[in-house]
């Protein structure tokens, strides 16, 4: 099949070529079709599937039909990083056809965001707080939406957004399409769907486990030698971007800084930094100037770097969701990627769900040479009085002036 089949308008197609598309994926190929015609749909696809495709397509479709100015698509999105990559896939595959988006998240001004509603868009993608303040306010008028798009509802439940949904869709009119895009089914979003979808289509794409183009390797170590281990990984490995998780975002700042004092070109993506910072981050990571992005799980929402070749779970995750979530970062479409786990003792319960969805058992690997019976007060001496330095570096640059250690119990240990 190719993307002409599906009979967008030319405008929309010039946009798909212009971003080299030439076969639609599996669910691109299962859901324009029945949404072109209207259709309410479940998209139960993990990222990397091509799904945002799948809805933007059939979006700027109808979209080209209604009059302009007034916004007839509203996209909730996660994270504003999810918001701001759906802004630009849409600015991509509709750069021929003069629709206008705009990405509307918190953390920031509301005057700008007011001022491009008022200069006129025809499709906001918004976070459902600020979506709702701008509601509340009278800022945004979505009387004329005929198309809503809830982009990874899982997560959102997760996130605890699940209240702001149902009051956003109070304010929308009826009847509209509406398309449901989520990893995984919870009994709270099946029930949403329930509430709101109108007999829809169900496009099911590889359910929900990781693509199967990733290759997967567990790393067992201490904890106390993860950060060893990782920098001894990343001068030996051939990588292209890498995406280290962890748990936390004192973890994910602090191991951003020792990879840096490793020569490696690291940077961290976590909620305690601003905007900018975020935004600098992911734009580095693109570009490439950075090639170690180490993120918690909530800031890498949406992180969409086609050439990601690692995934490396410093901290393994706390679900097989977010494992499919993790590691849907790599292996985009048909690019090959690894997914690295590092596994302590404490974490055989979930190697074990994680192995269940991926109906194999993972690799187990050691890496050559590596000391693995370094104690922990041998790596600390090694380390102390660099320690003290990133402590109080880290303290002042990104924890509002308290010390970092202050926040974590971890925070005088190298791990
Ligand atoms: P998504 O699952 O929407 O996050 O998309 C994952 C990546 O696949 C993005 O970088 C898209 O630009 C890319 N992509 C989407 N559809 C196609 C396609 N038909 N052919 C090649 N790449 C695609």
């Amino acid at each position: 099949m190719n993307f002409e089949e599906f009979n967008l308008h030319p405008g929309i197609l010039a946009g798909v070529r212009a971003l080299g598309y030439t076969t639609p994926t599996p669910i691109q190929v299962q859901s324009i079709p029945p949404i072109m015609q209207g259709r309410d749909i479940i998209g139960l696809a993990q990222t990397g599937t091509g799904k945002t495709a799948a809805f933007v397509l059939p979006t700027l479709q109808r979209l080209l039909q209604l009059p302009r100015g007034r916004i007839g698509a509203v996209i909730i999105s996660p994270t504003r990083e999810l918001a701001e990559q759906t802004c630009e896939a849409i600015d991509d595959l509709g750069q021929k056809t003069g629709l206008r988006s705009i990405a509307i998240y918190g953390g920031v001004g509301m005057d700008q965001q007011i001022r491009r509603l008022r200069s006129g868009v025809e499709i906001a993608v918004a976070c459902p707080g600020r979506l709702l303040d701008h509601i509340w306010k009278g800022t945004i008028n979505l009387s004329n939406v005929e198309i809503l798009v809830i982009d990874e509802a899982d997560r959102m439940f997760d996130m605890g957004f699940l209240p702001d949904i149902k009051s956003i869709l109070k304010c929308l009119m009826k009847p509209r399409q509406t398309l449901l895009f989520s990893a995984t089914m919870p009994d709270d979003i099946r029930r949403l769907v329930q509430d709101t979808l109108h007999n829809p289509v169900t496009v099911q794409i590889g359910h929900s486990a990781p693509a199967a183009t990733v290759s997967h390797a567990l790393y067992p170590v201490k904890q106390h030698l993860k950060t060893a281990l990782l920098i001894e990984l990343l001068r030996r490995h051939e990588t292209e971007s890498v995406l280290v998780f962890t748990r936390t975002k004192y973890r994910a700042e602090r191991i951003a800084q020792q990879l840096k004092k490793a020569g490696f070109r690291a940077t961290s993506l976590h909620g305690n930094l601003t905007q900018g910072r975020r935004q600098a981050a992911l734009d580095g990571f693109r570009a490439g100037s950075v090639k170690i992005l180490v993120a918690t799980d909530i800031a890498a929402r949406g992180i969409d770097v086609l050439s990601i070749s690692h995934v490396i779970n410093y901290d393994i995750p706390e679900s097989t969701d977010a494992y499919t979530h993790r590691i849907g970062r790599t292996g985009r479409v048909d690019k090959k990627g690894d997914a690295l786990t590092f596994v302590t003792g404490a974490d055989t319960a979930l190697v074990k769900d994680i192995e269940r969805i991926l109906k194999t058992t993972i690799e187990r690997r050691r890496l050559k040479g590596f000391n693995y019976e370094m104690s922990e007060p041998d790596i600390k001496s090694v380390h102390t009085t660099k320690k003290v330095f990133e402590r109080r570096h880290i303290g002042t640059q990104t924890y509002n002036n308290r010390p970092a250690y202050e926040k974590s119990p971890a925070g005088l240990c190298l791990t």
